[in-house]
């Protein structure tokens, strides 16, 4: 997919909108339109790439686009608290937009809350039976 029909370029281009929380000259950054928690920002290179087996060798993007995650993450207050900066690499990957883009996540994800709800359940189904079983 070119820069033409990219709705990544288009937001970069200002021509489709987004609530835009950083922008230099290599990186945009804005408020993912579906987040998945409190926190859920894409980084995203300004120029098109499409995934990230796509960067040219010795291209610092990755670099460039970890430095606008430490502006983004202190500007929203969750870098001493902690974050995750996670890029999805084609279908197999979740990737479904094929303009580079990294996530900033903080706060509890869906992940996390499912993964924590299952250990909470196991641990209460393994109390109640061994609780069962001490009385029998
Ligand atoms: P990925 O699965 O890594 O390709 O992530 C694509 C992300 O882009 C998803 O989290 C979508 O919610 C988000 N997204 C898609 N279209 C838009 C848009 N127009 N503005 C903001 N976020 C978008
Ligand atoms: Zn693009």
């Amino acid at each position: 997919m070119g820069t033409g029909n990219c709705i990544f370029c288009a937001i970069i281009e200002r021509k489709i909108p987004a609530k835009i929380i950083y922008e230099d000259e290599k990186v945009t950054a804005f408020w993912d339109a579906r987040p998945v928690s409190p926190v859920h920002v894409l980084i995203v290179p300004r120029n098109h790439i499409a995934t990230l087996n796509d960067i040219p060798m010795n291209d610092p993007i990755l670099s460039d686009m970890g430095h606008a995650a430490r502006i983004v993450a202190q500007k929203l207050g969750v870098a001493d608290s902690g974050y995750r900066f996670s890029i999805n690499v084609n279908r197999g990957g979740g990737q479904v937009v094929f303009h580079l883009h990294a996530h900033l996540t903080a706060g509890r994800d869906l992940g996390t809350f499912l993964i924590t709800g299952a250990i909470v359940l196991a641990t209460t189904w393994r109390k109640l039976v061994s609780r069962l079983r001490g009385t029998r």
